[in-house]
C-alpha cells in the first residue's frame, strides 16, 4: 500500500473526527480497504462491530452486511456508503419462499446462508457462513434440513453429509456462477503446476477441482501457507489483486474472463467519503425482525 490519495486522507480525517469504525469486505475496491480498520468476510465484520467501542460504524460491502451488522449492534449506527448495493443472491429468496418451504417440509429445519436478508433470517432456525456450513449441517438435530439461498453452497454441504435429505433454495450467487469447468480447465493447463483455491458459491463441476474449497478467509489463508510458487483462485477477482499485492513472490492468477461482483464495486472511496460526511446511509430494522434474525445467527455462533 503506497501514500494515501487527497480523498483517503479527508477518509481518515473524518474518520478520526467522528470516531467511526470502518470494516471493509474483501471483495470492496482495494482502495476503499486500504482506509478500513479491518478487512473481512461478511460475518466477521458484523462480530468486529458488535465488539468494538466505536458507536459509528460503516460496513463497506453489500446491504446484507450492513443489516447482519445493525442485527448484532441494534444500539449503535450502522452505515452502508451506498444504498443500491444489494447482493442479488440475497434478493433471490424472500420470507415467504421460505415459509413455503417449510409448509412442504414440515419435518425439516431451516438454514440459511448469512449472503440473506434480515426478514429471510427472521424465519429460519440458523445461519451460516460458507465456513461454517458442514459443521452446522452435520450439528443440527434433524433428518431433514431446507437450505437457502445459494444452491450451488447447499449442493456442496449436501454431498458431504449424505446421512441428512436437503431440500435447496434455487438461489445462485451470479458472480460465482458465471465460472465454468472450462474456463478453470484453461486455466489449469496455462499454469499445471498452480494449485486451485475455490469459493463453494460455485458450481459443482467448479468445485470440484478445488485443492482447497473455502470461504473467502480460508482461501487468502490457503493461498498464504502453500508451498506452491503459483495460485489460481475461484473467487472475486479483488482477492487476486490482494493476494498478488501482499505475495509478490508467488504468482496468483484469476480463473474466468469477468469474476466481478459489481455491486461490491459500487462501494467507491466517493461513497464512503460522503456516507462518513453526511452520516448515511442508516441502517434501519423493524424490531421484530431484528429480534426473530438475532436469534438465527445467535443460533449459528451457539451450534
Ligand atoms: S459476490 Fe455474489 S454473493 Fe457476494 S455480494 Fe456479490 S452477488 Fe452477492
Amino acid at each position: 500500500m503506497g501514500s494515501f490519495n487527497h480523498l483517503q486522507e479527508q477518509i481518515l480525517k473524518l474518520k478520526r473526527e467522528k470516531n467511526a469504525l470502518v470494516l471493509a469486505h474483501y471483495y470492496v475496491p482495494l482502495e476503499v480497504q486500504d482506509v478500513a480498520d479491518a478487512v473481512c468476510d461478511s460475518f466477521a465484520m458484523a462480530q468486529k462491530a458488535a465488539k468494538a467501542r466505536e458507536e459509528l460504524i460503516v460496513i463497506c460491502g453489500v446491504r446484507f452486511m450492513g443489516e447482519s451488522a445493525k442485527i448484532l449492534s441494534p444500539e449503535k449506527t450502522v452505515l452502508l456508503p451506498s444504498l443500491d448495493a444489494g447482493c442479488p443472491m440475497a434478493d433471490m429468496v424472500t420470507p415467504e419462499d421460505v415459509l413455503r418451504l417449510r409448509a412442504q417440509h414440515p419435518r425439516a429445519r431451516v438454514m440459511c446462508y448469512v449472503n440473506s436478508s434480515a426478514a429471510v433470517k427472521a424465519v429460519s432456525d440458523v445461519c451460516c457462513t460458507s465456513s461454517s456450513a458442514l459443521r452446522i449441517a452435520r450439528a443440527l438435530d434433524c433428518e431433514e434440513i431446507i437450505f437457502a439461498p445459494d444452491r450451488h453452497l447447499g449442493a456442496y454441504v449436501a454431498a458431504q453429509v449424505p446421512e441428512k435429505t436437503f431440500w435447496l433454495h434455487d438461489g445462485f450467487c451470479p458472480t460465482h456462477h458465471r465460472v465454468t469447468e472450462a474456463d478453470v480447465l484453461a486455466a489449469k493447463e496455462a499454469h499445471p503446476e498452480a494449485v486451485f483455491a475455490v469459493h463453494p458459491e460455485c458450481g459443482d463441476d467448479v468445485v470440484k477441482h478445488g485443492d482447497l474449497v473455502g470461504s473467502t478467509a480460508e482461501i487468502l489463508d490457503f493461498a498464504r501457507k502453500t508451498q506452491a510458487p503459483q495460485i489460481l483462485i475461484g473467487t472475486e477477482r479483488e482477492i487476486v489483486e490482494r493476494l498478488r499485492r501482499e505475495l509478490p513472490e508467488k504468482k496468483v492468477y484469476g480463473v474466468g474472463g469477468a469474476f466481478v461482483c459489481p455491486n461490491m464495486k459500487k462501494v467507491t472511496l466517493q461513497a464512503l467519503y460522503e456516507c462518513l460526511r453526511d452520516e448515511k446511509y442508516k441502517v434501519e430494522l423493524p424490531e421484530d425482525e431484528l429480534t426473530a434474525a438475532r436469534r438465527s445467527l445467535d443460533q449459528m455462533v451457539k451450534s
